[in-house]
């Protein structure tokens, strides 16, 4: 196909008028789709339906240790729960704290407990340094942008790239400044560019030298199994972190909110063993009990790290017919257009599409008007602003195949006319 950027200015008025009549086509069929967050499908939750019958009111509640799940009791975790969630993080079972329902709380937790009283070895709280940061890798995730920005961490934007952050410009940034207390991290099947940290960015994390003796890694690893066409290893952190001899760097979280029932999951923070024991006298203040109830339905249901992975090849079955429709019809449609470009990521919950600069508001807008909420233009950037205006988010996991199909349709249209309005505007 022809580039746009090579017809002349009659084809691409002539273009742009059979692009608004398409759109005006959908547009008559009321479309009403919602894809603007990474939510599973209703297929997805219903492979865990048989976890609302293992705990019932016929059940004996006590975890292995005896204590009665129904109870305040240890805040830690019952015993089973930390054996199955250590193996999944891969660490040992004093290096792991079971909580909450969702990852993104423990993760709010982590930063407002670090911004009131710092973390192990702090000499005061991040909060009273004048301009506490934190560096975000660019694409990333809107929660972690909005969560900065609430307890007051200045971002310092970092480009990632398919095998990890930019680690010079990383290296250089932590070297030379004692107020950056951390870095957002998703080692795996990024959200949303699908970025897999390769084995030297995670080596030169692990051994950078910070300025601040405080630095953390939050090390956000929601999608480790979460494999669509072929898994993408990664190292495991905290072992790294130990091996260079700096085992308190790095804050692992996970969460079964995408394997079980997103947000009604079991949440887990690992980190050494230094850490997770200050972790733990923190939370002692917080509560004297977590959702023990939830962890006993997880561990009987989920039973062993074998039956997790067999349920996320159900997961994969699922969602790779709509990453399939996703990727092809970019493929079919825009392949040649010099319109932008897309990942293909091979796991995780996302597609990232970067438009010609300039257009990806444009094409929210157009798509909004056509009856399919996307994620805003710009989510993927700090402060809700891409200054070149051309990441998009497409999250294919939660619609139903047919109306994925068509929203993906409508979507090329509107990056077509969205590009071709560009250039004739330029
Ligand atoms: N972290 C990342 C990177 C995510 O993409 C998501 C889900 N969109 C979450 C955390 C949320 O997980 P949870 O439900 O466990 O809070």
């Amino acid at each position: 196909m022809e580039a746009y950027q090579n017809l002349s200015r009659a084809q691409l008025e002539a273009l742009k008028a059979r692009l608004e009549q398409d759109l005006a086509g959908y547009r008559a069929r009321g479309l009403s789709l919602n894809m603007a967050r990474g939510k599973p499908s209703a297929e997805q939750l219903d492979l865990s339906m048989e976890m609302l019958d293992v705990v019932n009111s016929k059940s004996d509640c006590h975890a292995e240790d005896g204590a009665d799940c129904r109870n305040y009791c240890d805040i830690y975790g019952i015993p089973e729960a930390i054996r199955l969630f250590a193996a999944y993080m891969g660490v040992e079972e004093d290096e792991i704290v079971i909580c909450g329902q969702s990852s993104l709380q423990l993760l709010y937790d982590a930063l407002c407990r670090a911004m009131l009283q710092g973390v192990l070895g702090s000499d005061k709280p991040w909060g009273k340094y004048e301009h506490p940061k934190f560096i975000c890798p660019v694409p990333g995730y809107d929660k972690h942008f909005g969560f900065c920005k609430f307890v007051g961490l200045e971002m310092i934007p970092v480009p990632l790239r398919a095998d990890g952050p930019d680690m010079d410009l990383v290296e250089k940034l932590v070297a030379g400044d004692e107020s950056i207390k951390g870095m957002w991290c998703m080692p795996k099947f990024s959200n949303p560019f699908g970025a897999c940290y390769s084995d030297e960015v995670i080596y030169r994390l692990a051994r950078m030298q910070c300025a601040a003796k405080d630095f953390r890694l939050f090390w956000d690893n929601a999608y480790s199994y979460h494999v669509i066409y072929k898994d993408h290893p990664v190292l495991n952190m905290l072992d790294v972190c130990k091996e260079v001899g700096n085992p308190d760097r790095v804050f692992l979280f996970g969460s079964t909110s995408k394997i079980t029932m997103a947000g009604s999951g079991v949440t887990f923070i690992a980190a050494s063993r230094a850490n997770t024991e200050f972790i733990k006298k923190q939370y002692a203040v917080q509560t004297v009990g977590w959702d023990k109830m939830n962890m006993l339905r997880h561990v009987r249901y989920l039973k062993s790290m074998d039956n997790i992975k067999e349920l996320m090849k159900k997961h994969a079955a699922i969602l790779r017919p709509r990453f399939d429709a996703v990727l092809g019809t970019f493929d079919r449609e825009l392949t040649g257009l010099g319109v932008g470009d897309w990942t293909r990521p091979d796991g995780g919950f996302f597609v990232t599409y970067m438009a010609m600069p300039g257009c990806a508001k444009r094409i929210v807008q157009l798509c909004a008007d056509t009856g399919v909420t996307l994620t805003n233009a710009g989510a993927t950037h700090p402060g809700g602003v891409d200054p070149e205006d051309s990441y998009i988010r497409i999250a294919p996991t939660y619609p139903p195949l047919e109306e994925l199909k068509a929203a993906m349709e409508v979507f090329c249209v509107a990056v077509k006319l969205a590009s071709v309005e560009k250039l004739l505007a330029a």
